[in-house]
């Protein structure tokens, strides 16, 4: 009686089993092949900051007011601009983010008025040295056209 029972109990966990196994085999695939693919991250995500392009003329939409640099409580922003003939306000010339030292609290975005810059989506950041974390904000804008 008892191998019966062990004959039971044992071909219907065998069952159980190939049922989770064949239901898992038809639900869609969630793993990546990392690095050829990569994850959409959410709209909320945090990546270190980036300038954001103005659409109208191409370039960037920061006027250079400074509000960025004097909110961030660990000095990670350097920015300067000049006064060119013929152009309302200062340019940009430099946005420079020591990223080693930001700790992803938002006040310089918070600060910025005209929404010049935003959060970027870059999650896989790598690099051999510290000086490998200092983003030139600027001449990554201008790469991306
Ligand atoms: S997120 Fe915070 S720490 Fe990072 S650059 Fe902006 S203000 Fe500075
Ligand atoms: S607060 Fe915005 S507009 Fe002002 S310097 Fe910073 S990025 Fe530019």
């Amino acid at each position: 009686m008892a191998y019966f029972n062990e004959l039971y109990s044992g071909t219907k966990s065998l069952f159980i089993g190939m049922g989770i196994t064949i239901k898992e085999f038809f639900k869609p695939v969630v793993t990546l092949q990392y690095p050829h693919e990569s994850l959409t991250m959410t709209a909320r995500f945090r990546g270190h900051i980036e300038l954001v392009r103005d659409l109208e003329s191409g370039g960037n939409k920061c006027i250079v007011c400074g509000m960025c640099q004097k909110a961030c409580p660990s000095g990670c922003i350097t920015g300067n601009g000049e006064k060119r003939e013929g152009v309302k306000g200062k340019v940009l010339t430099e946005y420079t983010l020591d990223f080693t030292k930001c700790s992803l609290c938002g006040m310089c975005v918070e600060s910025c008025k005209p929404a010049a810059i935003q959060f970027s989506k870059d999650y896989n950041l790598a690099g051999p040295s510290r000086e490998a974390y200092i983003y030139d904000l600027l001449k990554r804008l201008e790469e991306q056209k």
